[in-house]
């Protein structure tokens, strides 16, 4: 039986009949229905009272993000993130500057991005990598000193909190990816948040084609989310400290197993609590990362190399050397990694990855 590098958490399927049994009744499909207006509540509370926009997905909620803030010019990120970091700042017309990342979280460098600056400089869109938590607090005196906005990727971030706050409630706004591949999702859908009330607003209007029945205000596109989808994510979400739980255990299971051979991990600043997204580990030569995917592979199991290629390595964009990004993209592998993962499958690949390590 083969595993792959992450699989769906599916709910009891009569819960999920029961949310659409209630569609069937009030035949409210989409279109800011009470589905979605309960799970952006039930999200807004877990979220200490931000204002939180369920979105069609993390790439979208990236774009309107960066439309919202009216950002133009350069944007300075990270070139260790999933590609959708990039291409949103590339489709709304602005222009990615990378900054490198660290050594420990792999986010990005914040004492390397005040030397990026220039007078084009309008924010910094940074990514909270594998649920790592970015130096938010230097980011943020950072952008207060240069009057730069800034957007959290948060796509990884959902659970984790930081000086003990949400880690998605930092920035001007932070955007989730709610995909089905993500620790917590609605199988497709994602999620703007942010405490300006009139930002959200602003999104609010931007996510439903700019207008508000036959009043129409500004520019917009279809970035809501639907009835189905919020269902998903009513079933999901009470789950998610189950979830957080059954992650860190698999992940205490495969650092044991692993404890011998000289692997690399991220290490977690203080004063952070971790949800456990994502399992990567670093090998000390590209060849030998190869060598154990493709001997895993050859018995089912699946790995990825997020995050590979460095985004300043893009053949469509090519930004600034970036050392410390390019060189963990080409050793990282993340392992099979989700709450359903068997203990036994975790100790299979343990012993996989010790015999294949040469
Ligand atoms: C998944 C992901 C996205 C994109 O989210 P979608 O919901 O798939 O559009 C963006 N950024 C990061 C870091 C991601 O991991």
């Amino acid at each position: 039986m083969s595993i792959n590098v992450t699989k769906a958490y599916l709910p009891p399927l009569e819960e999920y009949i029961g949310y659409l049994e209630g569609i069937w009744e009030r035949g409210w499909l989409t279109n800011n229905g009470p589905l979605v207006q309960q799970l952006e509540a039930e999200l807004s509370t877990a979220l200490s009272g931000a204002n939180v926009q369920f979105m069609s997905n993390g790439t979208i909620a990236l774009q309107v993000a960066i439309k919202a803030l009216a950002l133009t010019g350069e944007i300075i990120t990270t070139p260790f993130s999933y590609v959708a970091t990039t291409t949103a700042i590339l489709w709304e017309g602005c222009e990615p500057v990378f900054v490198d990342v660290e050594e420990q979280t792999f986010c990005i460098d914040a004492t390397k991005i005040e030397a990026a600056i220039t007078p084009r400089t309008s924010a910094i869109l940074a990514t909270h990598v594998y649920g790592y938590p970015c130096d938010v607090r230097a980011i943020e005196a950072i952008a207060r000193r240069h009057k730069l906005k800034v957007i959290y990727d948060g796509a990884h971030a959902f659970g984790a909190t930081v000086h003990g706050r949400s880690l998605l409630a930092y920035g001007d706004i932070t955007t989730c990816s709610f995909h089905a591949t993500k620790l917590f999702h609605t199988s497709e859908g994602g999620a703007i948040i942010t405490t300006d009330e009139k930002l959200a607003q602003k999104v609010s209007l931007y996510k439903s084609f700019g207008h508000i029945g036959d009043e129409y205000y500004s520019l917009g596109v279809n970035g809501k989310n639907s009835e189905f989808h919020a269902a998903m994510g009513l079933c999901n979400l009470p789950r998610v400290p189950e979830f957080i739980d059954a992650r860190r255990q698999i992940a205490e299971l495969y650092r044991a197993e692993l404890a011998p051979l000289p692997l690399r991990y991220p290490v977690m600043p203080a004063a952070t609590e971790y949800n456990y997204a994502y399992f990567p580990v670093i090998f000390d030569t590209e060849a030998r990362m190869h060598h154990v995917k493709q001997a895993l592979a050859a018995h089912g199991i699946n790995t990825r190399r997020y995050f590979f290629p460095s985004l300043n390595k893009l053949p469509y964009h090519t930004g600034a050397d970036c050392p410390v990004s390019e060189d963990i993209a080409v050793r990282v592998l993340c392992l099979p990694f989700y709450q359903q993962l068997e203990h036994d499958q975790v100790r299979r690949i343990g012993a996989l990855i010790r015999e294949n390590y040469a």
